[in-house]
């Protein structure tokens, strides 16, 4: 259940900020304000790893103070942004690494990386260095989103986003920190992406609509195997709380997909959505590349589980175009195979069904995402993982040294002796 308590809301969203390794037990201050203007915010220096709910405190509209302790020494800010913007109803405020790397270099993460980052983070300002808990930062914060500006670098410290809910901001601040990652991990992998903008757009195609009828058990199984895999791959990094679609086809051919726009930590049976006969679940929005998979499965029915994500990893060879090579320990060729790269256009117009297959069950789509392929959901998961893993282990080897890729004549042994597909 969501939490609908304003206080409440606070300690889950500040436990979800630390342990995501968004800031540390001292720094960082997150608060919502509620109709009748009363702010809601974690204390001062209080250990996040320990927070419970009478540790939120409550700040009137009048500066009272309602709790056990003093509230965040960033409460100017706070409060002077949502004197200044009132449709931001939250805010959030962290020193995540990735984006405390470019607060120090005072430079902005290039949110135009992907059509995910660039929805959710174009509007984007930095602001100048004063001392933490000052009314000179809390004025100097606010100036910005008074322009108009929902998330605000801020120089030799970190970020500041606002939503309109604890949800949103939270979500804002994740993608941004994606997107710093993203960019770090391509400058590791030789290639700057600073200028890069993503020419890519994904509309949906409307789509007529279909009353679903009772569940099937297997219908009901493998809308949990997705709610669980979703959780999965996003407590592990792999996908960030709003992207990552997951598509499972079912013994009847129909395909169930992942929602646009849910949280990818708590989805439910029930958020996911059914696509039968080219028709979408009424009353559901399945994610924006649906059309997309629903073109792939139409050529490959052997598939039975397609999973597009944005990893950050392998994002950099994405992103940058740089050769990545599966050939690096057998176990991560065993499952990724020689991996392919198709253009965005051919994820647009169906056409990767011919670069995808059995065979290479994993394609990376030039400067947009990975897309892989499974028998069961677990097999396309686990590529995706494996993947991942292997992208984060070539990015730490290039610090090291050269990489020694398996030969062919070890591939050809690893053939003889694993099966692919
Ligand atoms: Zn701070």
């Amino acid at each position: 259940m969501k939490n609908t308590n304003p206080a409440e809301k606070v300690l889950e969203i500040i436990n979800r900020v630390y342990y995501r390794g968004l800031t540390t037990t001292s720094g960082g201050n997150i608060s919502t304000i509620d109709e009748e203007g009363n702010i809601y915010i974690t204390p001062s220096a209080i250990d996040k790893g320990r927070l419970t709910l009478d540790d939120i405190i409550k700040v009137r509209p009048d500066g009272t103070v309602e709790g056990k302790h003093k509230p965040s020494c960033e409460l100017p800010f706070h409060s002077n942004v949502y004197k200044l913007r009132p449709d931001i109803k939250a805010i959030v405020h962290a020193h995540a690494p990735a984006i405390v790397a470019f607060a120090v270099t005072r430079t902005i993460p290039n949110v135009h990386l992907t059509s995910h980052t660039e929805k959710m983070c174009s509007n984007i300002s930095t602001s100048a260095y004063s001392l933490p808990g000052s009314l000179k930062l809390g004025n100097i914060i606010a100036e910005e989103f008074k322009k108009g500006y929902d998330i605000v670098m801020m120089d030799s410290h970190g970020a500041v986003v606002g939503g309109k809910d604890l949800d949103e901001a939270y979500s804002l601040y994740e993608s941004l920190d994606f997107a710093a990652r993203m960019q770090i991990n391509a400058n590791t992998a030789g290639c700057s992406l600073a200028e890069y903008r993503t020419k890519n757009k994904i509309e949906p195609p409307a789509a007529k609509t279909f009353v679903n009828g009772s569940q099937s058990e297997e219908e009901q199984k493998q809308r949990q195997e997705i709610c669980d895999l979703c959780k999965r791959s996003y407590t592990l990094n792999i996908t960030s709380c709003l992207d990552g679609t997951l598509a499972v086809k079912l013994e009847d051919g129909s395909i169930l997909i992942t929602p646009a726009g849910k949280d990818r930590n708590s989805l439910t049976p029930e958020d996911i959505v059914k696509i039968k006969d080219g028709q979408v679940e009424e009353g559901k929005t399945p994610d924006p590349t649906y059309a997309m998979l629903l073109s792939i499965y139409e050529k490959h029915p052997e598939f039975n589980t397609l999973y597009l994500a944005y990893p950050p990893h392998i994002m950099a060879f994405v992103l940058s175009g740089k050769n990545f090579n599966a050939r690096l320990i057998p176990e991560s060729y065993i499952m990724l195979r020689d991996i392919k790269t198709a253009p965005f256009s051919a994820l647009a117009d169906g056409t990767i069904s011919e670069t995808i297959s059995t065979t290479v069950p994993v394609v990376l789509v030039e400067k947009e995402c990975v897309l892989t392929a499974g028998k069961t959901p677990l097999q396309a998961f686990d590529r995706l993982e494996v993947l991942e893993y292997s992208a984060n282990s070539v990015l730490s080897a290039l610090k090291l040294g050269n990489i020694a890729s398996i030969t062919d004549a070890e591939v050809k042994e690893i053939n003889e002796n694993f099966q692919g597909w």
